[in-house]
């Protein structure tokens, strides 16, 4: 890291801040990617000096990440960090902060680490103090908005103080390294690239499965659900990776112009497709890892009778040449089997078989959590007498391979702001094309009140949800492996 800096955290004490973004930074610093004289300054509302705000990072860090906790990186880390106590409301003390950061040439960055509600307040305060400088960058935590017309209104606010290029809209799903990996397999490879359409893929899995609950965040868990939580960002997002037309090169706007056209090519929600095409779900209690676990209306927080969903299940279709006709199955759920983020990519079997017995279609994993790898499955002759093949694994473990450190996928994002490259942030017309798409269907749960589907604590999620994968003649990933 060649260029100095200011992070400023609004929302530096929260959750987010302590669990990922300190955690993230320490680990940039121990790979001495942080310059020498790079500050972090969080801001937020609690009255700390920065002796006890120091004291809070430094426990964060020993429970965060406890096998790289090193007492003399640690010190080092701390010294770059100073609290700033700040009411986001009161615009007086952003020409304070102001004058804490000019003292230095540097390039600063803000990060968000808050809740949309509080984004005016802050933007209007960066504003009036005229912190926003075209130097500046900001950072902006999901959610962004609960629908378009929300969206809509805090990109207004945004766009108003800062131009699009200095905006990153983070996604850490895009930050995690199998996911770049899938670009490189895709654009790094002759063998795939081939195989990548209508013609040799069957359909394509997207599942993001956690046995967590709703945690303590029943209330704003309540308000937003799987859908907006996990589909209209993350699932979208690994949409595009997987399916987009190969860029012209890795400048950020070529990689998401790339990005756009897949978004843009979904295809519309119809009256039909909305009631086929779908399934939205939430947990009753159950049993997992053998300790059974309350139903989500049970849960601290949400009403009783809430109707929000903790899974979703959908099958979109990309209408253009190299997709039309070949489902892309998305899901995610709260609660299930396992915790798990994988891309499914199946292949179409063999048009003829000369063996004996069943002949798999090949088929790639591509896994994000809680491992990050690449399973293949192929047939082989199985060993003994006669030629009858079975299915075996090519295996792609990049521990196996790489013996540098992966980098976790906040550090690389922040580290990314940094040095300014925006390849791997949402741009606003992604994001307001995400959004188009997406709230048909959050429409049409209001209006029709869907209600949705009880499924089992500890399952894989309502039963209505193989049906869909059935209707193809297909099956998730679980369902068929052996
Ligand atoms: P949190 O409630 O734990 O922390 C909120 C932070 O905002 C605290 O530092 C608090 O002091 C500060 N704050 C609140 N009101 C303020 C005010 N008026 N003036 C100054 N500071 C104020 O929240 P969190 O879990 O850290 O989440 C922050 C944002 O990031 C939310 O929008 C959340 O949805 C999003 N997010 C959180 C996670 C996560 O894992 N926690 C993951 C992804 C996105």
């Amino acid at each position: 890291m060649n260029e100095t800096f200011d992070l400023v955290i609004f929302g530096g004490t929260g959750d987010l801040a302590l669990r990922k973004l300190y955690p993230a930074l320490y680990l940039a610093e121990t790979d001495g990617n942080l310059h020498a004289s790079g500050r972090i300054i969080a801001a937020a509302r609690q009255q700390l000096d920065d002796a006890q705000f120091r004291a809070k990072v430094s426990e964060a860090l020993k429970r965060f990440l406890p096998e790289k906790y090193d007492e003399a990186l640690a010190t080092k880390f701390l010294a770059r960090l100073t609290y700033f106590p700040l009411d986001v409301n009161n615009h007086a003390q952003y020409a304070q902060m102001k004058r804490s950061l000019d003292e230095r040439v540097s390039r600063t960055v803000f990060y968000l680490s808050v809740g949309p509600s509080l984004f005016p307040a802050i933007i209007g305060g960066l504003q009036a103090a005229g912190l926003n400088t075209p130097e500046t960058r900001i950072v902006l935590e999901k959610p962004l908005g609960r629908d378009l017309k929300s969206s809509r209104e805090i990109n207004e606010v945004v766009l108003k103080a800062f131009a699009e290029s200095q905006v990153y809209r983070i996604d850490h799903y895009l930050g995690k390294e199998t996911v770049q990996n899938l670009l490189a397999l895709r654009f790094g490879n002759t063998l795939l690239e081939p195989l990548w359409n209508r013609t040799w893929v069957r359909d394509v899995q997207i599942t993001i499965a956690e046995t967590v609950g709703v945690e303590t965040r029943g209330e704003f868990y309540d308000n937003t659900g799987a859908f907006r939580d996990m589909v209209q960002n993350h699932m979208l997002n690994l949409l595009c990776i997987v399916a987009m037309e190969p860029p012209s090169s890795l400048d950020p706007d070529a990689v998401r112009d790339e990005k756009l056209q897949v978004v843009r090519s979904l295809k519309p929600w119809t009256a039909e497709s909305l009631r086929e095409h779908i399934v939205r779900g939430q947990y009753r209690g159950g049993t997992l890892a053998g300790q059974s676990v309350p139903a989500y209306a049970s849960e601290e927080g949400v009403p009783k009778d809430s109707i929000t969903e903790t899974y979703v299940a959908l099958r979109a279709e990309i209408a253009n040449w190299r997709w039309a006709g070949v489902p892309f199955f998305l899901r995610t759920g709260k609660r299930m089997a396992e915790r798990r983020a994988e891309v499914v990519i199946n292949f179409k079997a063999p048009p003829h078989s000369i063996f004996p017995g069943a002949l798999n279609p090949n088929r790639m994993v591509i896994t994000l959590q809680p491992d990050e790898n690449v399973r293949l499955y192929t047939m082989a002759k199985a060993p003994g007498d006669g030629m009858r093949v079975r299915e075996v694994h090519l295996d792609l473990d990049f521990k196996d391979f790489f013996r540098e450190r992966r980098q976790d996928a906040y550090e690389r994002l922040l580290l990314d702001v940094l040095r300014g490259n925006p390849t791997l942030f949402m741009r606003n017309d992604e994001a307001d094309a995400a959004w188009r798409w997406v709230q048909p269907v959050l429409d049409h749960w209001q209006h029709e009140a869907i209600a949705p589907i009880g499924y089992t604590a500890g399952t894989w999620g309502p039963p209505a949800a193989s049906r869909l994968t059935a209707k193809e003649g297909t099956a998730w990933h679980e369902e068929t492996s052996v």
